[in-house]
């Protein structure tokens, strides 16, 4: 039995990778096609996620296999990627989700539908190395796998958003309603019978990371409140434990007073002050983090809005 396969690449500003991209997709769908591994009907979909460059021009001017996808605006990588899953999932069997800057090994596609026929529906491509990322990003990125496992989201350690999803499992994914969407969080939620798959993660093929620091920060604090109120419990504990050493001070003040001790003492206070003010200020900023997930889930606005669709 033969599959069809959507190649699924969310691009924002990517015009100088596209060419590259293309070319080497289109040549791995032709051999896949060949070796009659998947069907002829494979697409690959390119998601324009609102791109202030070239980026729409170039996918207009491709042909097939490619398919485009224009969102009304930029709606930031995971609303692009679920644009494109659940376009692809009405017309694919088997979908493979990339970034479009051919950060992510293209060979590692063998190995995933590999294991897809071995009957697994979801495979997560995992980095065997990232000697390319800087010291930096790779330091960050594992620390955040740690703390996101620590505080109780499953993250599959070291992916990202290169896997294989069948088309079961994507139409399940769809049922996951929520605005604030954090794909590496989610699709573990899914279940379903799923493995790993490692490839090398390269450089960069042309072009700056759409991830500068502050978005990747924004990104780990949304996946961690998208998925833990271990934060908050965490606030709870501060406060009980702040509560016991206020009972010792008390103690400590009435004795003071007992023994005629009253007047000097003005360090402690100013300290106690500022100390729990800001602390307080920490909790309820903490909570109104939660508050605003909430208010942002209770809208239901739509996550994204297709402008046009071309080379169907
Ligand atoms: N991307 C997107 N919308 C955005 C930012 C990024 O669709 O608002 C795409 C981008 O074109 C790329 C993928 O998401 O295909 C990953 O981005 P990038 O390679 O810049 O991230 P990094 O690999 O540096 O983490
Ligand atoms: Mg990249």
């Amino acid at each position: 039995m033969k599959n069809n396969l959507y190649i699924v690449v969310p691009c924002y500003n990517e015009e100088e990778c596209l060419d590259e991209t293309t070319k080497r997709l289109t040549k791995k769908l032709d051999n896949l096609i060949k070796g009659g591994i998947i069907d002829k009907k494979s697409r690959i979909v390119y998601i324009d996620d609102g791109s202030k460059d070239k980026t729409w021009e170039k996918i207009e001017s491709f042909k097939s296999p490619v398919i485009g996808i224009k969102l009304s605006r930029n709606r930031g990588h995971q609303n692009a990627l679920l644009a494109g899953l659940t376009y692809a999932k009405d017309h694919a069997d088997v979908i493979i989700s990339m970034d479009a800057d051919l950060q992510d090994d293209i060979d590692a596609i063998d190995k995933m539908l590999e294991k897809y026929h071995k009957g697994y529906e979801i495979v997560y491509g995992v980095r065997s190395e990232r000697k390319k990322d800087s010291a930096f990003k790779r330091n960050t990125a594992l620390a955040f796998y740690k703390l996101m496992n620590k505080l109780g989201a499953e993250v599959v350690y070291n992916s990202a958003d290169y896997r294989l999803m069948s088309k079961r499992a994507v139409e399940e994914l769809s049922n996951f309603e929520e605005v604030n969407l954090f794909l590496r969080g989610l699709v573990p939620l899914i279940g379903l019978k799923s493995t790993t798959v490692e490839y090398p993660r390269a450089e960069r093929f042309a072009g700056e990371s759409k991830y500068p620091l502050k978005k990747m920060i924004k990104f780990a604090w949304d996946g961690i409140t998208s998925f833990s109120i271990k934060p908050i419990r965490m606030i709870l504990w501060l406060g009980v434990i702040i509560f016991i050493i206020s009972l010792l001070i008390t103690l400590y003040s009435l004795i003071m007073k007992l023994v005629g001790n009253t007047v000097s003492g003005w360090t402690f206070i100013i300290c106690s002050i500022w100390i729990l003010g800001g602390l307080q200020m920490i909790s309820l900023g903490l909570v109104g983090e939660y508050i605003g997930k909430i208010y942002a889930e209770s809208k239901k606005r739509p996550r994204f809005i297709i402008e046009k669709i071309v080379g169907e």
